[in-house]
């Protein structure tokens, strides 16, 4: 032990990672150190912060709400800020989503998404368990969320616990009918219950991209099969993809939709899972062992469910989408440096993510060249994080298009340091 601190931190190898750094404050696109020193945070605090840290709006919600009511059990109870938010989504989402389960993480959702397919389909007398879900995808990191999402290096020691399920191959450029094909012969089998799918885009698999009209087949499939649709949308919800949801470009509506990390605008954690009316129906009965067993004891926080509403009124009443259109330029002009430069390879970008690879023999998650990357760019006062040799950008939308040109020009710098 070399730390005076007795904290585990997330993701980190504290063997070799270097010490914390305490921040004590944020402000808009800025995290400031304890010490005084300033960090863009162009990740959006591992892509939850949407509007930029303290947005006013939804500080004094929090504040009005704390006022009020801090917690209460929500089941036999209810409460405003919940039911507003509810409402609020149901109107905001993709029509057809017309039930609202809460819980509070991403990871949560997804387990909540699964739940909801299995019951659904036993309820029905059709037990229904086996599940989709594509090759490099990322779910979270609880069981069943590391279940559906890609086996590796992050949880092969919790491999023997993992459930099965059938891998569909990555819709990459050029064989994308492969993977409808995969997903038709799949969906042929008797048993399956869902496919669950990030929609455009694989976040933390490598910021990987698919065009919506893939999306549109995929939920096309399903439905021809009876197999539920499961959007998570937990990283492309609330505007990273330039719309508000991923899945309105497909102009697909999934049959069960996770959102979490930008419903509090970043502020705060909570999570839910919308569903379609039949899939709360199935489980609509007075034999009680149809009930939706799942809770747990922060579900629906108050003081959550105001952040979000906050959230919403933002969407509603601010140039939201201006701003993320702003952002997106900066970004599409920044990747255009390096779209003929050999040092990097695959720039992509879609809506406020921009990604691009950096061509090296050391690639994967644990090429060495990410850590080296990550102080680089602490030192010039960025956090960037990159998944391997892929630098990837996801910024608050105040973010403005000097603060990007300057991580751009950092990129640069650092990898021209490397080379
Ligand atoms: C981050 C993420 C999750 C997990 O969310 P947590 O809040 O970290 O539990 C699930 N799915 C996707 C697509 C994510 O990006």
């Amino acid at each position: 032990m070399t730390s005076a601190s007795a904290v585990w931190h997330p993701f980190t190898q504290h063997a070799v990672q270097p010490e914390a750094i305490p921040i004590a404050k944020g402000e808009g696109a800025w995290l400031e150190t304890a010490d005084g020193r300033r960090i863009f945070d162009a990740i959006s605090s591992w892509w939850v912060v949407t509007h930029g840290h303290r947005h006013p709006r939804i500080v004094q919600a929090i504040r009005d709400q704390v006022d009020r009511l801090d917690q209460v059990i929500f089941a036999g109870f209810t409460h405003e800020p919940a039911e507003k938010l509810a409402r609020q989504l149901i109107a905001m989402t993709p029509p057809g989503l017309e039930y609202v389960f809460f819980s509070d993480s991403g990871s949560t959702s997804v387990e909540v998404a699964l739940k909801m397919a299995l019951g659904f389909w036993r309820n029905r007398g059709e037990p229904r368990s086996r599940i989709l879900a594509l090759e490099g995808a990322y779910h979270g990191d609880t069981i069943g969320g590391m279940s559906v999402g890609e086996r590796g290096v992050f949880n092969a020691p919790y491999d023997p616990l993992l459930f099965d399920v059938e891998r569909i191959p990555f819709p990459a450029e050029g064989r994308e009918q492969a993977t409808l094909d995969a997903i038709t012969t799949a969906c042929r089998n008797a048993g399956v219950a869902a496919l669950i799918v990030e929609p455009l885009i694989l976040g933390a698999g490598g910021m990987l991209i698919y065009p919506p009209w893939v999306l549109a087949e995929m939920k096309r499939i399903c439905e021809g099969h009876g197999v539920l649709f499961i959007a998570d949308e937990v990283m492309t919800g609330w505007g990273r993809t330039g719309t508000r949801f991923a899945c309105e470009q497909a102009d697909v509506t999934p049959d069960i939709a996770c959102y979490s990390k930008g419903l509090t605008g970043g502020s705060l954690p909570l999570a839910v899972t919308l569903c379609r009316a039949d899939i709360f129906e199935a489980h609509y009965s007075t034999d009680r062992s149809k009930t939706f067993f799942h809770s747990s004891s922060f579900t629906a926080n108050p003081i959550a469910c105001a952040a979000a509403c906050a959230n919403l009124a933002i969407w509603q009443n601010e140039p939201v989408m201006e701003r993320i259109a702003a952002v997106a330029r900066a970004q599409a002009r920044g990747l255009d440096r390096f779209r003929e430069d050999r040092r990097f390879a695959n720039a992509r970008q879609i809506g406020t993510i921009a990604a691009l690879d950096i061509t090296t023999e050391d690639a994967g998650y644990l090429a060495g060249i990410g850590p080296r990357l990550y102080n680089d760019f602490l030192e010039r006062g960025l956090l960037v994080r990159p998944l391997g040799n892929t630098i990837y950008l996801m910024p608050p939308y105040c973010s403005t298009p000097h603060e990007l040109d300057r991580v751009f020009d950092a990129i640069s710098e650092i990898v021209d340091g490397i080379g």
